[in-house]
């Protein structure tokens, strides 16, 4: 196998001494962006450097059934792991990181791990009765600072701040609830009896105070992907609120 160079260091340089690759967003971003056709090569060379460590077995986070041979790898901080097993995971997560690599800090760092797991969520039939869908199936789930992408999916970028905004709603106010007093709850119609949110930015979101936030959220930055009652104003107050919160600047 031929050593590809990354930033100046090989890549086997780069694998660190913690037994997990180690990368940086920062020199992912230099080369993902490289116009000079190297772009190409550096994917190879990232899904080998995924390749490097043979999976461990990996105890089940939410909404998972069993334990699962994981493939791990640390970006800035955040593991990311995936089921080697599944067809093109490694592009998958190769993917995922090189549209990361410019999510700002507070976003990134709001989840602690990121895994792709082959499991269904264990709680969809849960859901399924509670949204009124008998084909309810989660793309993803998270709330305890790991994100959970479920069936060998992609983590599609809406998906990603949607469940990004959940775990930094529990990491600054230690509930996925965005409090009546902040800002962003003050913005929101929610009817008293059935929790519901008349003026969220997508029917998903209508749900409730806890996925109004995280549609606004995902909103905000995945640049108006939802279905449904978008909301393709960048300047929207619920948007711009859900800025302030992260403690990001404004449109
Ligand atoms: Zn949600």
């Amino acid at each position: 196998m031929t050593e590809v160079e990354i930033a100046g260091a090989t890549h086997r340089e780069l694998l660190g001494c913690t037994g997990m690759p180690q990368l940086k967003r920062s020199e992912l971003h230099g080369l993902a962006r490289d116009p000079s056709g190297f772009n190409f090569q550096w994917r190879v060379a990232l899904r080998q450097i995924l390749g490097e460590r043979a999976g461990v077995l990996v105890e089940t986070h939410h909404g998972m059934t069993d334990a699962e041979m994981l493939h791990s790898v640390v970006v800035d901080d955040v593991i990311v792991q995936w089921n080697d097993g599944v067809l093109g995971a490694r592009a998958t997560v190769a993917q995922f990181l090189l549209e990361h690599t410019k999510t700002p800090a507070p976003l990134w760092h709001a989840n602690e791990r990121v895994v792709f797991t082959r499991q269904a969520n264990n709680e969809d039939p849960v859901w399924a009765v509670e949204y009124d869908d008998p084909y309810f199936v989660s793309e993803a789930t998270g709330g305890d600072g790991t994100i959970v992408v479920y069936g060998g999916r992609v983590l599609d970028n809406h998906t990603y701040y949607h469940e990004t905004a959940h775990n930094a709603a529990t990491q600054m106010w230690g509930s996925v609830v965005p409090p009546r007093q902040t800002e962003f709850h003050t913005l929101l119609k929610v009817d008293n009896t059935t929790g519901r949110v008349a003026n969220a930015v997508s029917v998903y979101g209508q749900n409730n105070a806890t996925e109004a936030w995280a549609e606004a959220v995902a909103e905000a930055f995945s640049g108006g992907t939802i279905i449904g009652t978008s909301v393709k104003d960048p300047k929207h107050p619920q948007l711009q609120a859900a800025r302030r919160q992260l403690k990001l600047k404004e449109l």
